[in-house]
């Protein structure tokens, strides 16, 4: 026996036509490319979202055309977005901070037919056009009086673009499981990947990612997602807000410490999220001003794991609750978050902080466990760590093209490539990634626990923890540490620091000052490069 209960697909233009019928005077503030602050409405944005739409249909893109986008995170943006999907395209946001032969190698992998580019990106575009066959149309998120001189030949400045629109387009009638949107994951190993998310996998994120003990976001709300819209979907706040009809915050593509807390003080920002490296420079500008949050309720901190002393800077010195999460490109990307259940509700002070060094537990569409090598199930104790899994109607079924294949299982569980262990409680922490655990004696060394504890240290700005060769050990860990400005920590005084904190065999074996440790495109340390640059060091133990 079937329902009987309508069809509504799960359509993503569905989200701004309710953000546009409910909360239509909710302004989305962008700080613009231009410099001037730019204020518009969810009203206005849905009719500009049809304008996109109907101009890329009446130029002959269509269904399932890849239309990829290069820009930060402002109004403009979350229009293409909305008019992309609504006449049945699929929206590629490009990672800016790759190198121009990688964007290239991704445009060509997923064919991309058109392109909307921020001014700032146009360098960028001046060398990557060339070598994508498939781009037919350049979109420049600006108006004609800003174009420069130097665009690529064939840009069209949006705003007229755009003005010139015929009205009275309709949102394509489509099966809720089609294409929407695609992100490629940051791929420190081989090619990148593409992931596809459909119209009804991204609806059911916006929606999961909305929930109280999830980010727990509403119509009260005051939202600046500082992550960009190119690293994983914003974390499904260009979705989520509109949903719940929250005030959206555009950082545009100033994210120094003074231009984030001026938007978080003059906009009266409730809630932000972004990655550990965002809040190290407005933790730094705030110490230096004394420069206070009064509006701030709640930060998201994700995307690596969120340091201790930064949670405690943020909760003790500013009264701004951190909410650790934990995702990935492949689950759109919200995977877990740490909110307090009824269990840990009453922890205060270190035992707090200890809870919230995990990375929090999975909200409804989220299923996960931990194995062992052999696929064998692992105890929720809080300590024995294995393969993290997940699946869910926003994780990702296989990549584009059908490369990673061995990360799906026959039962639908994806492995993440990440080393966790999950307590009683159903809290998980994530211990390290698969390829940087550290092996010591058949043993493994969370680089994490590492990592965290060495930035506790308040001489240290960063530390990377890898493994070095050893002949004994197998592996054993070096920490590879980047000072404070004007502060010269020495070896002994971190290792003092760190003694009795961790079991004496995960203590690292030395200690490296550098000037810089290496990122990956989305905000990562780059284990990678740290591992190549290392790979010859001999430590004082061999
Ligand atoms: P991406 O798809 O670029 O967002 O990268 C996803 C990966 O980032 C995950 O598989 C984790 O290894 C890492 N990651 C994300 N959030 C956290 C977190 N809170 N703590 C530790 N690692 C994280």
């Amino acid at each position: 026996m079937l329902g009987l209960m309508q069809q509504w697909p799960l359509l993503c233009h569905k989200i701004i036509d309710h953000a546009a019928a409910q909360h239509s005077r909710r302004e989305i503030v962008s700080r613009s490319i231009e410099g001037p602050i730019v204020r518009t409405t969810y009203e206005q944005v849905r009719e500009r979202s049809l304008r996109v739409a109907a101009r890329l249909a009446a130029e002959g893109f269509e269904r399932g055309d890849r239309i990829a986008t290069l820009a930060w995170n402002g109004a403009r943006h979350i229009e293409a977005w909305y008019g992309i999907m609504g006449m049945g395209g699929v929206y590629h946001t490009l990672n800016p901070r790759l190198f121009p032969d990688q964007i290239a190698w991704i445009m060509n992998h997923a064919e991309d037919k058109a392109l909307f580019v921020d001014l700032t990106f146009l360098p960028i575009v001046a060398k990557i056009a060339p070598l994508v066959k498939s781009l037919k149309k350049i979109v420049v998120l600006t108006d004609a009086a800003h174009m420069p001189a130097g665009a690529p030949a064939g840009a069209v400045p949006y705003e007229e673009w755009l003005a010139e629109a015929a009205t009275g387009f309709e949102w394509l009638a489509m099966d809720e499981n089609e294409a929407c949107g695609m992100c490629y994951t940051s791929g420190t190993t081989g090619d990148p990947k593409g992931v596809v998310y459909s119209h009804r996998s991204n609806v059911l994120h916006a929606m999961m990612a909305a929930l109280p003990d999830a980010m727990g976001v509403s119509s009260r709300d005051v939202i600046l997602p500082v992550v960009p819209m190119f690293h994983a979907n914003a974390w499904g706040l260009a979705q989520s807000a509109p949903m719940v009809g929250a005030k959206l915050v555009m950082p545009g593509g100033k994210m120094d410490g003074a231009s984030i807390y001026e938007l978080l003080d003059t906009e009266k920002v409730t809630f932000t999220a972004a990655v550990p490296t965002v809040w190290l420079m407005l933790l730094q500008y705030l110490e230096e001003t004394g420069k206070k949050l009064p509006y701030l309720k709640k930060v998201v901190i994700g995307g690596s794991a969120c340091p201790r002393a930064m949670t405690k800077k943020f909760q003790e010195n500013y009264d701004v609750e951190v909410i650790h999460a934990w995702g990935m490109t492949e689950m759109s990307p919200l995977g877990s978050l740490g909110t307090q259940k009824p269990e840990t509700m009453h922890l205060t002070g270190e035992a707090k902080l200890d809870m919230q060094e995990k990375q929090g537990f999975a909200p409804f569409g989220v299923e996960m466990k931990v194995t062992d090598d052999d696929n064998r199930e692992l105890p929720h104790d809080g300590k024995t760590f294995g393969r993290l899994k997940v699946r869910g109607p926003a994780v990702a079924a296989s990549y584009y093209g059908g490369a990673g294949q061995e990360q799906f299982d026959a039962e639908g569980w994806f492995d993440t490539g990440d080393v966790a262990h999950i307590d009683e409680n159903g809290n998980m922490q994530i211990t390290d990634r698969a390829k940087d655990v550290i092996k010591s004696g058949g043993e493994w060394i969370s680089t994490i626990t590492l990592e965290n504890l060495a930035v506790g240290h308040p001489d240290i700005a960063e530390a990377a923890a890898i493994g070095i060769r050893h002949p004994k050990w197998d592996e054993r860990p070096l920490i590879v540490a980047v000072a404070k400005p004007g502060k010269s920590p020495t070896r002994e005084s971190l290792i003092a620091f760190m003694d009795g904190k961790i079991a004496k065999w995960w203590m690292p074996d030395d200690v490296v000052f550098v000037s810089e440790i290496p990122h990956t495109a989305t905000g990562k340390i780059q284990k990678t490069t740290l591992r190549e640059q290392f790979k010859d060091y001999r430590l004082p133990t061999e």
